[in-house]
C-alpha cells in the first residue's frame, strides 16, 4: 500500500468512524453467544451506560441481562439462522439502571469465508415513546368503541370519517352507511334556519359548541340529543388551515331524561289531582292576562272560590270521596268558563278563575252566578248525591288591583265575606274588607290562646213553657271574655274557630262545662229539665263526636235525656245518609237532638221526617214579624203543625214581645225563648231567675 492509498484508506476509515461515533441509532457487533464486540456511543446511551467500554464490560450476556424476556434472544438467533437478517425486531430490554425500555433492532449476520456466522451487527432504536403512544391510541380506540355516547368524526367538509358503535345503536344507522357520506344527523324541520350557522359561528370563535338538538334515527324518528362539537386541528393545518382538521361530535340520547323533565315540570306547575294549573302557574297566567288586558284596555275578573262543606265530605265520606269531589268540581269549573280563562286550584278546596277580555264591569259577578247555577246540581260520588256550593269572591282589574297577587288577595277577602253570609254566596271586593281581614287575623291569634287562658264563659238563656212561662230548659251560649276587646259574641269567632281547627277543643269544653253546670243546678234543686248545647257543623261531622259526647256524659254524670244538642240544617244537608247515621248514634246514647234556626237553611221539609230528631227550633227571623205580617204567622203556623204531625217538639226563638208570645202559644208552640223572658245570662244570674217572680 503506497502512502496515497494509505492516506485515502485512513480518510475513509475516519469517515466511517465518525458515522459510527455520531449516529443517533445504536450500532453494535456481537458474538452469536451474546457478547458485545463493538458498540457506538449512541447504543451505550440507549442502554444507560456512560461509555461504550462500560457497556462492553458490564453487559456480557445479552440473553440473560438485556432482554426482559430471555427467550427473545432465541427468537432473534433463529431468525438470523434462517434469514440471515432480522428486521424491526421489537423487544423490551433492561437498561443499566434496570429500567425497562422498548427497542427495535435491525441486524444481519456476518459470515466468515467458511460460511459460518462470525458475528452479528445491527442497529438499535429506542421506541419506548412510540410504544406508549400506540398503547394510548389502543386505549382511546377501546373507549371510542365502548362508551355509551355516540361519537362521530367528520372532516371539515363534513364527510364522515369515523363512527362508534354507540352512535350506530342510538341512530340505527350502520357505520358502513355513514362512512364517507356527508353528515346528516339533525332531524329536518326541527331547527331554525339560523341553527347551523350559529353552531359554525361558535365553533369558529371558540373551537367547540354544545347544546341540545333534535336528531333523527334511521327510520326518521326524531330524538332529543345532547350534542357537543369540538374542532380538532389536523396535523397539516399549517399548510391548508381551511381544509384540514376534523370535528368530533358526541351525541347522547336524552329523550328519556327530557320526558322526565317534562313530567317534573308538569308536576311543578299542575295540580296532580285535578290537572288544573297550581297556584304558581295560575298566578303566572293571571299575570300574563293582566298584561294583555293592559294592552287591549279591557277588564279582567278574578274569582276566588271556596267550597262550602268540603271538609265535611272529606271527613265524613273519606279522602277518596273528597278527592273525587275536587275532580268533579274542577271539571264543572272548566265547563263553566271559556277556554281562554285561567282556572287553577290554589290548594285544598280553593280555586281561582281569571276571566279576561271583559268589557262589562259586572261580568265577573255574572260569571260567579253562572258558576253557582251550574253547581246547583248535586255531584254524584260513590252513588251518593252530594250538594256542594262555593262561596265566591270577585276582584276586578284594574278597579281592585293591578297585580295577580293583589287581585287574588282581594278576591280572597271578598270570598271570606261571602263565607260569613250564606245568603250572599257571591261578594265583590270592597276596600273596607281589608281592615276586617286584619282584625280577623288578630282574633285568630288570640283565639288560639283563649282556651288555655280560660277566657271562655257560658251564658244561659231560659226556654219557657208557652202557657205557664215556667223555665223548662236552658240553652248554653258561649262568650269570649277578650282581655282587651271585652265580650266577644259567638257570631264573631265560631266560624273562625271552625276555619282554624279550634272548634273541636272549644266545643268539647262547652259541652263539658254545660253538663257540669246542669248537674250542679240539679244538685241545688233547681227545677230545670234540660240544658241544650250548640254543635257547629264541623263538630257534627267529626267522626269522634259520638265518643266525645259519651265520655262527657260519663264524666259529668248528667242524665243523658237532660242533654239536648242543637244542630243546624247546613251540617246535615251535606250528606243526609251520613247525618242520619250520626244522629242515630247520638240518640242511642239517650241525648235529645234539635234542629236550630229551622227555616233558614236548606229548609227541606222532605227530609225532615227521615231525621231522628226530637225538637225543631223556629228561627227568630220568622218570629220577628209575628203580628205585623200575616204571612209569617202562616209560615210559623205551618211549621208548628208539620212538626207536630211528625212528632217533634217546637221551640220558638227570639221572642221579644208579649204579642209574639201569645200568637205562638195560640199556634200550639210549646216552648218559647227570647229577650221577653231573659237575655242569655251568667250562671249565677240564671239561678236567680228561678226565685224571681214570673
Ligand atoms: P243560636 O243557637 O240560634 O242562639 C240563639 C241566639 O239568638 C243567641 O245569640 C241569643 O243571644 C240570640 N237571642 C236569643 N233571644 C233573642 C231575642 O229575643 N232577640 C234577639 N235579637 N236575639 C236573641 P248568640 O249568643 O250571639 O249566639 C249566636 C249563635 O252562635 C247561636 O245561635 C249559635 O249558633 C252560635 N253559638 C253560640 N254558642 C255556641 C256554642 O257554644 N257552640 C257553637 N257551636 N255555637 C254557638
Ligand atoms: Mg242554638
Ligand atoms: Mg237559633
Amino acid at each position: 500500500m503506497n502512502n496515497v492509498t494509505k492516506n485515502a484508506a485512513a480518510d475513509i476509515e475516519s469517515q466511517y468512524r465518525s458515522i459510527f461515533e455520531n449516529a443517533v441509532e445504536g450500532i453494535y457487533q456481537t458474538t452469536v453467544e451474546g457478547r458485545y464486540l463493538r458498540v457506538n456511543p449512541a447504543l451505550a446511551k440507549i442502554y444507560g451506560y456512560d461509555t461504550t467500554d462500560d457497556l462492553i464490560v458490564g453487559l456480557t450476556d445479552i440473553a440473560g441481562q438485556l432482554y426482559v424476556d430471555p427467550t427473545r434472544r432465541d427468537d432473534f438467533k433463529r431468525i438470523m439462522q434462517d434469514d440471515g437478517v432480522v428486521r424491526d425486531f421489537e423487544a423490551q430490554v433492561y437498561r443499566a439502571d434496570h429500567s425497562v425500555i422498548w427497542i427495535t433492532e435491525n441486524a444481519r449476520c456476518v459470515r466468515g469465508p467458511d460460511g459460518g456466522i462470525q458475528y452479528y451487527e445491527g442497529t438499535v432504536e429506542d421506541i419506548t415513546r412510540r410504544k406508549s403512544d400506540e398503547e394510548q391510541i389502543r386505549l382511546l380506540a377501546k373507549v371510542f368503541d365502548s362508551v355509551g355516547d355516540g361519537i362521530i368524526i367528520v372532516d371539515r367538509s363534513l364527510t364522515v370519517k369515523a363512527v362508534n358503535p354507540a352512535y350506530e345503536s342510538i341512530t340505527s344507522f350502520s357505520a358502513s352507511e355513514l362512512m364517507g357520506a356527508k353528515l346528516d344527523m339533525l332531524a329536518p324541520g326541527y331547527h331554525e334556519k339560523t341553527f347551523m350557522p350559529s353552531i359554525w359561528a361558535e365553533l369558529t370563535a371558540r373551537g367547540h359548541w354544545s347544546g341540545e338538538a333534535t336528531c333523527r334515527r334511521l327510520n326518521g324518528a326524531p330524538f332529543v340529543a345532547a350534542l357537543s362539537v369540538a374542532a380538532v386541528e389536523g396535523s397539516d393545518d399549517a399548510l391548508a388551515p381551511e381544509a384540514s382538521g376534523h370535528f368530533v361530535i358526541t351525541c347522547s340520547d336524552i329523550s328519556f331524561r327530557k320526558r322526565q323533565e317534562q313530567r317534573i315540570r308538569h308536576q311543578a306547575n299542575y295540580d296532580l289531582l285535578t290537572q288544573l294549573p297550581n297556584r304558581w302557574l295560575a298566578t303566572e297566567r293571571l299575570e300574563q292576562a293582566i298584561l294583555l288586558s293592559q294592552r287591549q284596555k279591557t277588564g279582567l275578573a278574578v274569582l276566588y272560590l271556596d267550597l262550602n262543606g268540603f271538609k265535611q265530605v272529606n271527613d265524613g265520606m273519606g279522602h277518596q270521596a273528597g278527592d273525587e269531589l275536587l275532580r268533579l268540581v274542577a271539571k264543572r269549573l272548566r265547563a263553566s268558563t271559556r277556554l281562554s280563562d285561567v282556572v287553577g286550584r290554589l290548594g285544598g278546596d280553593e280555586f281561582i278563575i281569571g276571566a279576561s277580555d271583559l268589557t262589562d264591569p259586572r261580568a265577573g259577578s255574572n260569571l260567579a252566578h253562572k258558576i253557582l247555577y251550574n253547581f246547583a246540581d248535586p255531584f254524584v260520588i260513590n252513588g251518593r248525591e252530594i250538594y256542594c256550593l262555593p262561596s265566591i269572591g270577585v276582584a276586578r282589574y284594574p278597579h281592585d288591583g293591578n297585580t295577580a297577587d293583589l287581585l287574588v288577595r282581594n278576591a280572597d277577602m271578598a270570598m271570606y265575606a261571602a263565607k260569613q253570609n250564606k245568603a250572599r254566596p257571591v261578594v265583590v271586593f270592597e276596600p273596607h274588607m281589608l281592615s276586617v281581614a286584619a282584625e280577623r287575623l288578630d282574633i285568630e291569634n288570640d283565639l288560639r290562646r283563649a282556651l288555655a287562658r280560660k277566657e271562655f264563659v257560658l251564658y244561659y238563656q231560659p226556654k219557657v213553657d208557652s202557657s205557664t212561662h215556667e223555665i223548662i230548659g236552658a240553652e248554653a251560649l258561649v262568650r269570649w271574655q277578650h282581655p282587651e276587646k271585652g265580650f266577644v259574641p259567638p257570631g264573631a269567632f265560631i266560624s273562625l274557630a271552625e276555619e282554624c281547627g279550634l272548634i273541636m277543643a272549644i266545643g268539647e269544653w262547652t259541652l263539658r262545662e254545660a253538663c257540669a253546670q246542669f248537674v250542679q243546678w240539679r244538685a241545688a234543686n233547681l227545677a230545670l229539665k234540660s240544658v241544650s248545647v250548640n254543635l257547629s257543623p264541623t263538630q257534627f261531622l267529626d267522626r269522634g263526636l259520638v265518643d266525645v259526647v259519651q265520655r262527657i256524659l260519663v264524666e259529668t254524670g248528667i242524665e243523658p235525656g237532660c242533654l239536648e244538642l242543637e244542630l243546624t240544617e247546613g251540617a246535615m244537608a251535606v250528606d243526609i245518609e251520613q247525618a242520619i247515621t250520626t244522629l242515630g248514634n247520638l240518640r242511642a246514647l239517650g241525648v235529645k237532638l234539635s234542629i236550630d234556626d229551622f227555616g233558614t237553611g236548606y229548609s227541606s221539609l222532605a227530609y225532615l221526617k227521615r231525621l231522628p230528631i226530637d225538637v225543631v227550633k223556629i228561627d227568630r227571623s220568622f218570629v220577628k214579624d209575628l203580628g205585623n205580617s200575616p204571612a209569617d204567622g202562616q209560615i210559623v203556623g205551618a211549621i208548628i203543625a208539620l212538626a207536630d204531625r211528625l212528632g217533634f217538639n217546637v221551640v220558638a226563638e227570639g221572642v221579644e214581645t208579649g204579642e209574639q208570645a201569645s200568637i205562638l202559644k195560640d199556634s200550639q208552640c210549646e216552648l218559647l225563648q227570647g229577650y221577653l223572658f231573659s237575655k242569655p245570662v251568667a250562671p249565677g244570674q240564671f239561678a236567680e231567675l228561678f226565685s224571681a217572680p214570673a
